[in-house]
């Protein structure tokens, strides 16, 4: 095991945390790798061999039925090219866990009728996927045809990365050792060395010679680089295993660029062994079987968070840096079909919308935003303003918006709305569109201190006093199912961690050491004063002990936005790039808890 290094996991599914670094260090193999289950003879496990028909040929399949009555989770598993690793070992341990394999060869390989194009074999997984959606198949054999998962090494990684990547109701997918063909003649040396070695291989092959799959993978370039299907791949969990081979620079390539997408599920293992993973096979079968476990109870974990009456819906977690993937300050807390909304930075309306057709949560829908709370009069917390009044009352909201926070809330909502009183005065004139329901452009702006200023049949709402460059509170929401806290912008607070104190969520601000080392010193001392640094934080947070840590408003200039003035002339436009990586690894290192970078949208 001493070869095995964890390089990162990110283990996230929607509604679920960031669970800190995986244990994999497997000290004892999963059961299913070592040892058979127990009998079933009601329903025992089996070998089904059959054909599938992909465009007018029968390709040879063949599946290991899981023991147990199902219907069962399936894994589909496409070979290399051309396929002398069929990873059977791999099949077993995944059947032993309870899961069905399919396993199948493609067209004009081994003995199958047809020819052999790389671009066929993308046809024949499409086809190996349609087959196993049929309800009759999925009857006979006891498979799940909504629990789909494509795990695939070497040409079979890359197959099982395409068909997931253009089929969003694959679930899963592992990509092990995968071969990047879009970018394989990327390095002229590396290309002749790849070829020769494809011409010595391809004997089971028909119909394709190496020089001709090297041309139709050049043509197919722009398509087939793996890199770019992180998008497409961002929102499930993808398995990356990596070995100390040709293709191991590319596997990095797409880990970072899922991590760039923010994807929601990233497992990333390197293993220091062959292409084969001749040395590590019962190591290979172990990974794969504890992450299929894991997409199991993070499964029935998120099934439990669904029926949840109060989430957490992040619609801003920027800061003043006008970064285009993070709007202003602003987070709903939904109960049920009601939302109470915490901070309104610029772009609130917007992402609220966002969230209500994106997180299907029409509890966000901009005119269903009656009640909201402000930590403090930041621009950033409040240049949404307006927009939340007006653009609420536009999207249908019939009643005043009621507002709670410090001092001056009163006199900023009454110029707000002297401000747009020629936009008021119009819409409600006898013409006017929104005429039939004028009390929609009102607000009641309630001036608060510390203690309980609000309650209602969902949710009871406690305010604390923090410590920031004004007057400013943070907030503690206590709902039928969940106690939720927010810190606004604050240096660290005892306050806090009493409003916290076990607490279900906490979402607090924090700002990265080894971005504030770059800032200029002016910045430095203002953030030392009235902000928390990601040291004070994990400190914070372990006396609180909160459920789940939700990080957001971290000062960040995301690559290129960097202001001049903030960089020495030959710093690097991403310089002050504060990444989730950069996060994770501070927090990580000092929080034993668990913990979410949070992100505009993301529900928990
Ligand atoms: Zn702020
Ligand atoms: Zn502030």
């Amino acid at each position: 095991m001493k070869s095995l290094h964890l390089l990162a996991s990110t283990l996230t599914l929607i509604g679920l945390a960031f669970l800190g670094s995986w244990p994999l260090a497997a000290q004892t193999a999963p059961a299913a790798v070592v040892a058979d289950p127990p009998v079933d003879r009601q329903s025992p496990p089996g070998l089904a061999m059959f054909t599938v028909p992909s465009h007018g040929v029968d390709l040879d399949a063949w599946l290991y039925v899981a023991s147990g009555a199902g219907p069962h989770r399936t894994v589909v598993l496409p070979h290399g090219l051309p396929g002398y690793e069929m990873s059977g070992d791999l099949a077993q341990s995944i059947r032993r866990a309870g899961w069905n394999v399919l396993l199948f060869h493609y067209r004009g390989t081994w003995g199958v009728g047809g020819t052999f194009s790389q671009s066929s074999a993308i046809e024949d997984i499409a086809e190996v996927v349609r087959f196993l959606r049929d309800p009759e198949v999925a009857a006979k054999y006891r498979t799940d045809p909504k629990q789909l998962v494509l795990i695939g090494h070497s040409f079979g990684g890359f197959i099982a990365g395409y068909e997931a990547s253009h089929d969003s109701d694959v679930k899963a997918v592992a990509m092990i050792a995968a071969v990047n063909l879009g970018r394989i003649s990327a390095d002229p040396k590396e290309r002749e060395a790849r070829l020769k070695r494809w011409e010595t291989q391809l004997h089971p092959v028909r119909g394709a010679t190496a020089s001709e799959l090297f041309a139709e993978a050049e043509w197919h370039a722009k398509d087939w680089d793996y890199v770019q299907w992180a998008e497409a791949l961002r929102s499930r969990p993808v398995l990356l295993v990596e070995a100390d081979d040709q293709n191991h620079a590319d596997m990095e390539a797409l880990a970072s660029a899922l991590r760039q997408k923010r994807a929601i599920g990233l497992e990333q293992i390197a293993v220091s062994t062959d292409h084969s993973f001749s040395d590590h096979r019962l190591l290979l079968q172990s990974i794969v079987v504890r992450w299929l476990e894991k997409l199991e109870t993070n499964e029935s974990q998120a099934a439990k968070e669904s029926s949840t009456r109060t989430k957490v819906v992040l619609l801003g977690t920027g800061t003043p840096i006008p970064d285009p993937d993070r709007s202003g300050p602003a987070t709903a807390i939904v109960v049920d079909d009601r939302a109470y909304l915490i901070d309104f930075g610029p772009g609130v309306v917007r992402r609220a919308e966002a969230a209500a057709l994106k997180r299907e949560i029409p509890a966000v829908e901009p005119g269903n935003l009656k009640v909201a709370f402000v930590t403090h009069l930041h621009s950033d917390h409040t240049a949404g303003y307006s927009d939340l009044i007006l653009g609420g009352w536009t999207s249908g909201r019939s009643v005043p918006l009621e507002v709670y926070g410090p001092t001056g809330l009163q006199s900023m909502t009454e110029h707000l709305l002297q401000a747009y009183r020629v936009d008021i005065e119009t819409r409600t004139n006898p013409e006017g569109n929104q005429r039939r329901f004028p009390n929609g452009s009102k607000v009641n702006a309630h001036e608060i201190k510390s203690g309980l200023i609000y309650k209602d049949d969902k949710i009871t709402v406690t305010a604390f006093a923090t410590k920031h460059a004004m007057e400013s509170y943070g907030y503690r929401f206590e709902t039928p199912d969940r106690t939720i806290v927010i810190s606004g912008d604050t240096n660290p607070v005892d306050a806090t961690i009493t409003a916290c104190n076990g607490c279900d969520v906490l979402i607090h601000e924090a700002q990265p050491l080894e971005l504030l080392a770059k800032l200029p010193e002016s910045m430095q001392s203002f953030d030392a004063k009235y902000h928390t640094t990601t040291e004070q934080l994990a400190e914070l947070a372990a006396k609180a002990k909160p459920k789940l840590l939700v990080i957001y408003h971290t000062v960040s200039f995301p690559p290129g936005i960097a202001p001049p003035r903030l960089l020495s002339p030959k710093a690097v436009a991403d310089a002050l790039y504060a990444s989730p990586e950069m996060l994770q690894k501070e927090i990580g290192s000092r929080y034993s808890g668990k913990f979410a970078i949070g992100g505009d949208l993301d529900v928990y």
